[in-house]
């Protein structure tokens, strides 16, 4: 069977939806990659350069826009973020899936020029319980958590861009990541990415 690249996967969701659980139960299956975006933003404690992002200053994020180097990227909160484009290539190249963790303007762009990517957006299973496990956590000031959930308002009106919307339940977080499987498990089979089945069928026959 001939070598297939992988699928690029656009996860987006509002703060509190658990992405980085949900994703760092992907990545544990070896033929799940995630990609590091560049950033302008600074650091924040514990985050390391090159694992968490690529921290750039705004000159050299610019430079990098320039060369065509980057796949997608936004400006959010008044901070560049986008994909390298090289290390995405690189890891869809190997057939492995590729992760993208990106905010809703990103995913609209990456389907632009990436019409086959799979875009999936993860929510928490209602405002209410957002908001709460926003409070809950107990690390933001109200002005941010206010600032956060005025936000989601306008990334849920982005939902009909999507493709799939994937709800995570509280304490479900690996029952979420066996719902995007799924998902990816279905459009590794869908009949138009498998390009020429009858002659391959009957070319692997002879
Ligand atoms: P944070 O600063 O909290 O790490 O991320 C802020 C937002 O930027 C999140 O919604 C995150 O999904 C988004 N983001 C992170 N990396 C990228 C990227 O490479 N491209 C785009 N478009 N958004 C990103």
């Amino acid at each position: 069977m001939e070598h297939k690249n992988g699928l690029l996967i656009v996860v987006s969701g509002p703060a509190g939806s658990g992405k980085g659980t949900v994703l760092s139960d992907l990545i544990k299956d070896k033929n799940y990659r995630y990609s590091v975006s560049a950033t302008t933003r600074a650091p924040r404690p514990g985050e390391v350069d090159g694992v968490n992002y690529h921290f750039l200053t705004r000159e050299a994020f610019e430079a990098r826009i320039e060369k065509g180097e980057m796949l997608e990227w936004t400006e959010y909160c008044g901070n560049y973020y986008g994909t390298p484009k090289k290390e995405a290539e690189e890891v869809l190249a190997s057939g492995c899936n590729l992760l993208l963790e990106i905010e809703v303007e990103g995913a609209c762009n990456v389907k632009k020029v990436y019409p086959q990517a799979v875009t999936i957006m993860l929510l928490p299973p209602s405002f209410a319980v957002q908001e709460a496990r926003l409070r809950g956590r107990g690390t933001e000031s109200e002005e941010k958590i206010l600032a956060r959930l005025a936000q989601t308002k306008n990334e849920i009106t982005h939902v009909g861009d999507y493709d799939y919307v994937v709800y995570n339940h509280d304490g479900m977080a690996d029952k979420t990541a066996e719902d995007i499987r799924a998902i990816v498990r279905a459009e590794e089979c869908a009949v138009r990415r498998q390009g020429d089945v009858a002659g391959s069928y009957f070319g692997s026959a002879e």
